[in-house]
């Protein structure tokens, strides 16, 4: 996969959405009703990335399916996946022999592993949760399992309303320097897009757009919310 820097990226790349979650998982919409959805807003290039754990079996299904659909579209569609990064290693929840299969692999921090406990962001104060987000962002992008590091602060976005900038700026750097790929995501960046703009500019990592989308109404969200990048 070939991603661009945010310097070179133009309006054409927000016609393409690389993470979507279809029925295989928590999405509503089918493969085939993505593809289509994203037919007819016009993008040119998806990626579907269902939710993975280790245990998870229905993967091979999945990309077969993939792999029948995009037989007939234009659209260039890959085989993805996201996998929560599940230790302070940086480490993917997710079978070896997936991740050698998957064509585009998101890395996401969700819950916090401690100790042999899954924690919900929310149940940390807000500076901690924020360290936490942090420190396993910068994990998983040093163990380089993943081409994307998916919502970067959205957990803390999402229950704190704020990720620190200099926090999105040691990521944005951490990116650049191992190749992995910064998401902006319409779900969760939309509001402080102005604000990571100088920092994704100033730093130049490789930034893929993501909508994170359930429903296929939310597919390609970018093309609709960035006029200019
Ligand atoms: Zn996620
Ligand atoms: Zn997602």
């Amino acid at each position: 996969m070939k991603f661009r820097h945010f310097n070179e990226l133009t309006t054409a790349d927000t016609h393409s959405d690389f993470h979507i979650h279809s029925n295989y998982t928590d999405g509503k919409g089918s493969i085939a009703d993505i593809v289509k959805r994203a037919e007819e807003i016009g993008l040119t290039a998806i990626a579907i990335t269902d939710h993975i754990r280790e245990d998870s079996t229905y993967f091979f299904k999945y990309s077969s399916e993939i792999e029948d659909i995009r037989q007939k579209t234009q659209i260039d569609v890959l085989i993805g996946f996201e996998s929560r990064i599940k230790s302070f290693n940086g480490e993917l929840d997710v079978d070896r022999t997936v991740a050698t299969e998957a064509e585009i692999k998101i890395g996401s921090v969700h819950r916090f592993s401690i100790g042999e406990q899954l924690r919900d962001p929310a149940s940390f104060v807000k500076d901690v949760a924020q360290g936490l987000e942090l420190e396993i962002s910068l994990a998983g992008i040093a163990k380089g399992d993943f081409h994307i590091l998916g919502h970067p602060g959205g957990m803390s976005l999402t229950h704190f309303k704020e990720f620190p900038l200099r926090y999105f700026e040691k990521i944005i750097i951490a990116c650049k320097k191992s190749n992995i790929a910064f998401e902006l995501n319409s779900a969760y960046h939309q509001d402080v897009y102005s604000e990571l703009k100088n920092i994704l500019k100033k730093h130049n990592p490789l930034v893929i757009f993501g909508s994170d989308a359930h429903m296929v109404e939310d597919i390609g969200r970018w093309l609709f919310l960035l006029k200019d990048i």
